[in-house]
């Protein structure tokens, strides 16, 4: 149920976007505090559990919008081989955390696979692995060779206990209610069970100096990466540890992590950015400092149902 005080909430029909203007945190109901301004919005910040979010936030509504398509698909399709690597080595972590005697015994979903790398990688590994995404190309795409993608979201549609693990990487920034989204996977999830999180994170280099930044140039630099459209929220370490219990689970690991730098590399060319020259020249240096000192960017984290 969402039961959220004050979303204020308006249908713009002809893009199936909805306008929604937050005043309170999604996760503990609190009233949301300013922490900084762009041209179209404010950024709220919790002062229980650190949860940023743009307010207000515009939203494509699943299933319905006609202009959504999975962003920068020719560059994740350009980088297929590190990405997954990079799930190959997240799967052996989650592996070993989660103490998984059988692998290949383990039944996964992963909720917004887009073009399907990690369920490959799982494939690869002999683990069954299905997904869910509301993205129609990337579902066919993800879907060429065999059906292993349903076009749609993960609410209401799975059986109670269905999975050993759910995953979803770099998805709850993007979602309108993350609690929604947390209190259906505690739903399909067998008891024991794992949520498995990547999301870009507060306490991380980039981001410290991105605040740093903001507040000495008075607003003009800003790369906070929180917007109206697209990355909604930023989380941060004190938000997971804080609301795992309220949500259901039990803290199993957290650690921080760096994107693809090829990636993010060829994203700073298409997003809208002020001063892009000035993100492109420090991007390479506070990438490299960010894996020296441990302080990547996302962060990568399990969470476990009792
Ligand atoms: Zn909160």
């Amino acid at each position: 149920m969402l039961s959220m005080k004050n979303d204020l909430r308006s249908i713009i029909d002809d893009n199936m976007e909805e306008i929604i203007r937050k005043e309170y945190c999604d996760l503990c109901e609190k009233q949301g505090v300013f922490y900084g301004k762009r041209k179209n919005f404010r950024i709220l910040i919790c002062k229980r559990c650190g949860l940023m979010w743009a307010n207000p936030f515009k939203y494509f509504v699943a299933g319905k919008s006609t202009n959504f398509d999975y962003w920068g698909e020719e560059i994740y399709l350009s980088h297929a081989d590190s990405q997954k690597k990079r799930f190959h080595k997240q799967l052996k972590t989650f592996i070993k955390k989660a103490n998984v005697w059988d692998p290949r015994s383990l039944k996964i979903l992963e909720v917004g696979p887009g073009l399907g790398f990690f369920l490959d990688t799982c494939e690869g590994l002999g683990i069954k692995a299905e997904g869910c995404d509301i993205s129609e190309r990337s579902v066919k795409y993800a879907n060429r060779e065999r059906e292993r993608v349903r076009l749609g979201t993960l609410d209401g549609y799975y059986q109670y206990e269905s999975f050993h693990a759910v995953f979803a990487f770099n998805l709850i920034e993007h979602l309108p209610y993350p609690k929604k989204f947390f209190s259906e996977a505690h739903r399909v999830l067998k008891s024991g069970g794992t949520l498995v999180l990547e999301t870009p994170v507060q306490e991380s280099l980039f981001h410290r100096l991105a605040r740093i930044a903001y507040f000495f140039s008075k607003g003009r630099l800003n790369y906070l990466s929180v917007e109206s459209v697209g990355h909604i929220y930023q989380f941060s370490k004190k938000t997971f540890k804080l609301i795992c219990h309220d949500i259901g689970f039990n803290f199993l690991y957290q650690k921080n992590m760096n994107s693809p730098f090829g990636e993010i590399w060829s994203k700073s060319s298409l997003v809208c950015f002020d001063y892009r020259p000035l993100y492109r020249l420090s991007l390479p240096i506070l990438w490299a400092l960010g894996k020296l000192t441990s302080q990547g960017n996302r962060l990568f984290i399990l969470l476990q149902k009792p």
